[in-house]
């Protein structure tokens, strides 16, 4: 690992400044990422400046939604009481991510900031165009088995790995962000992550030194109605394959509203809006989730060794609807054991 300056924030203001003037250094949240890369050689960070400390772990109402502080722990988050009655399903994939000891670590806005798990890009002696612009994919003709499906780009085929933010674009959150001379701005989920194009050095839209300071959840109609489901290769310390968070609402058994988000299978949580479109109106019935998971399906580009997940996708979106009408995520969440903050 190579020396790098530490520091531990006394304020936002402070901590923003540092980050801002030294396009070298990074926040600390609770490491679990960062810290990874660093002895892996995969990140330099020059400078890293602790915000785990900082008072931004509060989860309250706001207005007629509810606001996540970005320090806030993952294990507090998904414990919390107006997270798992209003929010369901963000409690349900934050609790299918990592293990205990990590989430009692892992902050939200870490989490939002985590990086691929391609093996390429953890391996320095590989061509790796996110971790060293120039040199190459060594994914794109290399084994791709657990990579994108849908939105890559030449230039990198990487996936996206949090649980937590496929919830979050399913539920349509808000990131708050706050820069140098307290410039504060609100970016939809849905604009927060990139996808690769030219340049997937860049996992998000934030500018250097732009600090998370919560993550905005709107008023939830679908907390009845949702369900978060993770298809992985074994059940604990593993990333998901391919996950699908699915929420409805219906009128009787006629489908007025539903949000369907994937991940592992794109740069970013890809909401699947071919199969929410298809799905408006529709009775919520097995042959209905089938025919609008495969209309959503037809437009995936697999690469050479993952195109088992395009039938893969497809069935996890059947089976995640289906346990969204049955109200899953209330039925299945497990408290986490621990959850410092
Ligand atoms: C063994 C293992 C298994 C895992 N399994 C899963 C899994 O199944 N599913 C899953 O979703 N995740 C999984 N994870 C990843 C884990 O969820 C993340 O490591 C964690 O959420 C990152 O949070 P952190 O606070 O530790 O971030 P850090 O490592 O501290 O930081 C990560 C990045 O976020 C930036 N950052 C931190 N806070 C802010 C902020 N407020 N504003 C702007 N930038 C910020 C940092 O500068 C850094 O670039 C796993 C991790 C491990 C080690
Ligand atoms: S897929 Fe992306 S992260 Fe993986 S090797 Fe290619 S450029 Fe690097």
């Amino acid at each position: 690992m190579r020396p790098f300056k530490y520091s531990t924030a006394p304020d936002p203001a402070t901590a923003i400044g540092l980050v801002s003037a030294n396009p070298t250094a990074k926040y600390l949240g609770g490491g679990t990422n960062l810290v990874d890369l660093m002895k892996e050689d995969v990140m330099r960070p020059a400078e890293l400046v602790d915000v785990s400390r900082l008072k931004y772990a509060k989860i309250e109402k706001k207005g007629s939604g509810v606001s996540i502080g970005a320090t806030a722990t993952n294990a507090f988050t998904a414990n919390d009481d107006l997270i798992r009655e209003n929010y369901p399903l963000l409690a349900m994939a934050i609790l299918a991510g990592a293990s205990a000891q990590i989430r009692n670590m892992a902050t939200n806005g870490g989490n939002l900031n985590q990086r691929t798990r391609c093996s390429y890009f953890y391996d320095v002696n590989m061509p790796c165009n996110k971790r060293e612009p120039g040199t190459g994919c060594g994914a794109l003709h290399g084994v791709n088995k657990n990579h994108a499906i849908f939105g890559w780009s030449e230039k990198c085929v990487a996936t996206y790995p949090s649980d937590m933010a496929v919830a979050l674009a399913a539920l349509n959150a808000v990131v708050q962000v706050e820069g140098v001379n307290n410039t504060k701005r609100s970016i939809p989920f849905a604009d927060f992550h990139r996808l690769p194009g030219d340049h997937p050095e860049l996992d998000n839209n934030l500018k250097q030194g732009e600090f998370i300071t919560s993550i905005d959840l709107p008023a939830n109609k679908f907390a009845e109605k949702s369900y978060y489901l993770k298809i992985r290769e074994r059940s604990s310390y593993a990333f998901a394959l391919v996950s699908v968070a699915a929420a409805l609402v219906t009128d009787g058994n006629k489908i007025k509203e539903v949000r369907i988000a994937l991940g592992g299978v794109a740069h970013k949580p890809w909401r699947a809006s071919v199969a929410e479109q298809w799905l408006i109106g529709k009775h919520a019935t097995e042959a209905n989730f089938k025919a609008a998971a495969a209309a959503e399906l037809k437009n995936a580009q697999p690469l050479q060794h993952n195109k088992y997940k395009v039938a893969l996708a497809a069935k996890a979106i059947i089976r995640a609807l289906e346990g969204a009408m049955q109200g899953g995520a209330y039925g299945t969440m497990e408290a986490d054991s621990t959850s410092k903050n």
